[in-house]
């Protein structure tokens, strides 16, 4: 698997069979006197799932150090903190030092060395690189973050996000503060193939996270048989363009949105021509005609960009994403899937259900899950704040079955020509979207 995936993995290890969370535990009593070095041999026994490790690098010398929302209470010796249900960390804690350093960054955030003025004035002896490496672990472990980056410095804008920038705040850490995974997705420019079913909750589901700029692309007019689903649209809009409406839509929705709506037919992969440009990632898919998405993913992994895309097939829901170089792609899977021409039972399926009429039997609520599964694998390609979930997968969600979902690898064809585009590409420029 590719590193992203191989990271998300690492996570599920952190429970046990029954799949509930093991508790995390650092070790950090008595680091008053012990070196950086000393510290870090106490380190990180294991962490929660929930809060993947970051990736190294320096905290910056402007940091304020603020304590995310979180509980704790001390059992002898160590003090349990709980950020959430399935993330506690036991610290131990046998000279009161930790608990201090916690409740004083609770108080209200601090830089490292106002907190390390403080402690000293309490009797705690700590120099400044001591208190760096504890913090350091107490960054790993999720409990603490930039403080200078817990809003946009603008109330009206901090009060539209309020919600946006609370969920940042449970990937936000002293590298990348919740207002920084914000401003990504601000400045993120999402082309969305297709405003039907799916289409219609990615783009309400985007705008809601306050995405940057959308171009929506699609031809199609606003019909009856619509309404089950397409909430972009009202009865007035009945043989209104659909792109029209969804970017009247947008721009009623939220002002700051850019939007742009192509009413095009994509009857040939020429079509596409300047359709990407600017792309950060482009989500959902054509329907038809056949071939259409195979344009569309020789085109986007052609030019480095991520596509994430989904579908209802029978009672089951299906959606995946291509990073392009670094995970399959549409074609490759197509290669690994199974076909008509396979052998014995699932080639058979397959003949049988190329047989059948294509019905859309995409309700409301099942149209909205698959919508809002596609915009959260964007919005992990766009901030960084997750690797990519459906990377180089398909995600199968049974209809019949509550929506159970499960994960099914989707290795990359060593002979795919698309594949071998995109990787050079990505050795040529750096995608815009990653951290
Ligand atoms: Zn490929």
């Amino acid at each position: 698997m590719e590193p992203a995936n191989r990271e998300e993995n690492e996570r599920h290890e952190d429970r046990d069979p029954q799949g509930r969370a093991r508790q995390g535990h650092l070790e950090l009593g008595r680091w008053a006197g012990l070196r950086p070095e000393e510290l870090s041999d106490l380190g990180v026994v294991a962490l929660s799932p929930g809060i993947p490790p970051r990736p190294g690098g320096q905290t910056g010398e402007a940091v304020l150090v603020g304590l995310k929302d979180c509980a704790w209470e001390r059992s002898d010796d160590a003090l349990i903190v709980m950020l959430d249900r399935r993330a506690m960390t036991h610290l131990v804690d046998r000279d009161g030092s930790v608990e201090l350093l916690l409740t004083t960054l609770r108080d209200q955030p601090r830089s490292p060395e106002d907190l390390r003025q403080v402690l000293v004035a309490a009797g705690v002896q700590v120099d400044a690189e001591q208190l760096a490496a504890v913090l350091d672990v107490l960054d790993q472990a999720g409990l603490v973050e930039d403080a200078t980056g817990l809003g946009l410095d603008d109330p009206q804008l901090d009060a539209r996000h309020f919600s946006n920038l609370a969920f940042f705040g449970q990937f936000s850490d002293l590298k990348c503060s919740r207002a920084s995974f914000l401003r990504r997705m601000r400045r993120a420019h999402v082309v969305q193939l297709g405003v039907g079913g799916g289409g219609s909750a990615i783009v309400q589901c985007l705008a809601g996270m306050g995405v940057g700029r959308l171009t929506l692309v699609d031809r199609d007019d606003v019909e009856p048989r619509n309404f089950s689903r397409q909430f972009l649209y009202r009865h007035a809009d009945l043989g209104r363009s659909k792109v029209d409406r969804a970017a009247e839509w947008v721009r009623e929705y939220d002002p700051t949105i850019e939007v742009r709506a192509v009413d095009r037919w994509i009857g040939r992969a020429d079509d596409l021509d300047g359709l990407f440009d600017g792309a950060d990632v482009v989500t959902g898919s054509f329907d038809e005609p056949p071939g259409a998405q195979a344009w569309v993913n020789q085109a986007v992994v052609g030019a480095g960009i991520p596509l994430v895309s989904g579908a209802l097939f029978g009672t089951q829901l299906v959606y995946s994403s291509v990073d392009p170089g670094r995970s399959a792609c549409q074609a490759c899977a197509a290669a690994r899937l199974s076909d008509g021409q396979s052998p014995g039972a699932e080639g058979l399926a397959v003949r049988l259900d190329e047989r059948l009429p294509r019905t859309n039997r995409l309700t409301g609520p099942v149209a909205a899950i698959v919508g809002a599964l596609i915009a959260q694998e964007a919005a992990r390609y766009i901030t960084g704040f997750q690797p990519p979930y459906a990377a180089g997968a398909v995600v199968f969600l049974d209809v019949r079955n509550g929506f159970e979902s499960h994960r099914m690898p989707i290795t990359r064809d060593p002979d795919c020509e698309i594949c071998r585009q995109a990787a050079d590409v990505r050795s040529r420029r750096p995608s815009a979207v990653r951290r």
